[in-house]
């Protein structure tokens, strides 16, 4: 078993690039032999054009019509934010989305413990 912990950084940016290719995934599943979301693939070609490196969050809420598919969200505090670390997953455990300033928060935990008298 590996000592390194299981953190990962998840951006808006990496959220902005996967929207087509997970747009196409979950909107071209069939129900004998039809699409079960009709229409929604009609989008796919203007999330396919959108410059995936520098287009924004909004360019991408204005084609699919709200922000849920690139929306960052501490699951601490409850904010919207640009990035967040994802910690635990591994060993079968929940993960947990955490902002830079609650995992600064957590980390400080440890300092205060190593400080005390
Ligand atoms: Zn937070």
């Amino acid at each position: 078993m590996s000592n390194k912990a299981n953190v990962e950084l998840l951006t808006e940016r990496d959220l902005i690039r996967a929207v087509p290719e997970r747009w196409k995934s979950v909107y071209s599943s069939t129900h004998a032999g039809r699409l079960i979301h009709p229409g929604k693939l009609d989008l796919l070609p203007a999330l396919e054009a959108l410059d995936l490196e520098t287009c924004s969050a909004g360019d991408v809420a204005a084609i699919i019509g709200n922000d849920s598919w690139t929306e960052l969200k501490c699951e601490e505090c409850g904010r919207d934010v640009k990035s967040v670390v994802i910690v635990g997953g591994a060993l079968g455990s929940t993960s947990i989305y955490l902002c830079a300033a609650c995992a600064r928060e957590a980390a400080a935990v440890f300092s205060m413990e190593a400080s005390a008298p």
